[in-house]
């Protein structure tokens, strides 16, 4: 894949389904109205394949560079997948290389492989058995282990939307919340209803005082701590590691960034584009629908299509054809050009192999 010598304007890319080539801002509507998608989903439904798929909402999702957005990519996901593998197929198909951290940033919240570590809360929440679960680190390639363990999560998810405020939190910290909030969560039996009321209190707009007086700017600074206390509870009770499942966090339109490596980073923006029923192998979590055509580089001595990019300093006069990265050889520096927002990145050299089928295009 990484040796396309072809001339392409550098934004268009390919519908998995007619191979036809299309600008970026015309994908989507090009994969609404793709004959060729429609006829190989109702050809696969008839099929004895197809049999064994799961009829399931499907979130259509868009992915691009947020600082190289020549790169992007959309996908189809169930709403009910975790981020967890969202992040591994990310991981996968365009940013792996020695195993950084990573995390989702939706609306104000970060959703980490790791906890934030003054999160306290998670430590009174969770069961030891849920304790040592959220330790898995980003990648998990034991795909064999998770029908067990989906079956053990739907036992405990009756438990998990248990709430009860005095359960919840320590005396000292109830007394550092508004009462009005206190007296509207005692109430709420339900982490889900409890986290519902607490994102409508999040919403309300705080605006500039209009006075200069005294009153006013206190008035002000006090509706900003008390968001900031919400943000806060809302942090304590909601599940905000990559485990959370999409159609819980995102809806249709919403926009979202996640980061991979937070030396290096490479950071990408997403967003939910739309929401169908539609049929899903059940042992897949992401279908690709389309992606960009890889961008052609020049080599920066003599103009041919280079193949090698000199790490660490993307962009023009840092890519080479084979006959003049020679030079560099042996300097460890040199990095294939490959299909990817993480080219020349730290040692990133390519898509691994497992969504390897999705990519012949
Ligand atoms: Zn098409
Ligand atoms: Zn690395
Ligand atoms: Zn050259």
């Amino acid at each position: 894949m990484q040796e396309q010598t072809k001339i392409k304007p550098s934004y268009a890319g390919i519908c998995k389904f007619c191979r036809g080539e299309f600008e970026k801002a015309k994908m989507s509507q090009h994969l609404k109205n793709c004959k060729e998608r429609a006829r190989m989903e109702a050809e696969t439904a008839k099929s004895s394949k197809g049999k064994k798929f799961v009829q399931t909402k499907l979130f259509h999702i868009v992915l691009e560079g947020k600082y190289n957005p020549q790169y992007w990519m959309h996908i189809e996901m169930p709403t009910d997948a975790q981020l967890i593998e969202l992040d591994d197929f990310i991981r996968a198909v365009w940013v792996e290389c020695c195993d950084h951290l990573s995390a989702f940033q939706i609306g104000e919240f970060y959703y980490e492989s790791e906890p934030p570590s003054f999160d306290f809360s998670n430590i009174e929440i969770l069961n030891p058995d849920e304790a040592a679960s959220m330790e898995v680190n980003g990648t998990t390639s034991e795909e064999s282990e998770d029908d067990e363990e989906d079956l053990e999560d739907s036992e405990d998810e009756e438990d998990y939307d248990k709430f009860d405020l005095e359960e919840e939190f320590e005396p000292f910290l109830l007394e550092t919340i508004p009462d009005d909030i206190v007296a509207k969560l005692r109430p709420i039996h339900s982490r889900d209803d409890a986290s519902k009321y607490l994102r409508e209190e999040l919403k309300v707009k705080i605006a500039a005082p209009k006075d200069k007086d005294r009153e006013s700017i206190m008035q002000y600074f006090q509706l900003r701590e008390r968001q900031r206390t919400v943000k806060f509870l809302i942090e304590m009770i909601e599940d905000h590691s990559l485990y959370a499942e999409l159609g819980e966090v995102l809806s249709v339109g919403q926009k979202f960034s996640y980061t991979y490596d937070f030396g290096s980073s490479t950071n990408l923006n997403l967003r939910i584009v739309s929401e169908r029923d539609g049929l899903m192998n059940p042992k897949d979590s992401v279908r690709l629908l389309a992606r960009n055509l890889a961008p052609e580089f020049k080599c920066s001595v003599c103009d041919a299509p280079a193949t090698l990019i000199f790490g660490g300093a993307w962009g023009d006069g840092n890519t080479y054809c084979k006959k003049h990265a020679k030079k560099f050889e042996g300097e460890g520096l040199l990095l294939p050009i490959v299909n990817s927002p993480r080219v020349g990145e730290c040692g990133y050299d390519g898509p691994g192999s497992k969504y390897g089928h999705e990519f012949d295009i």
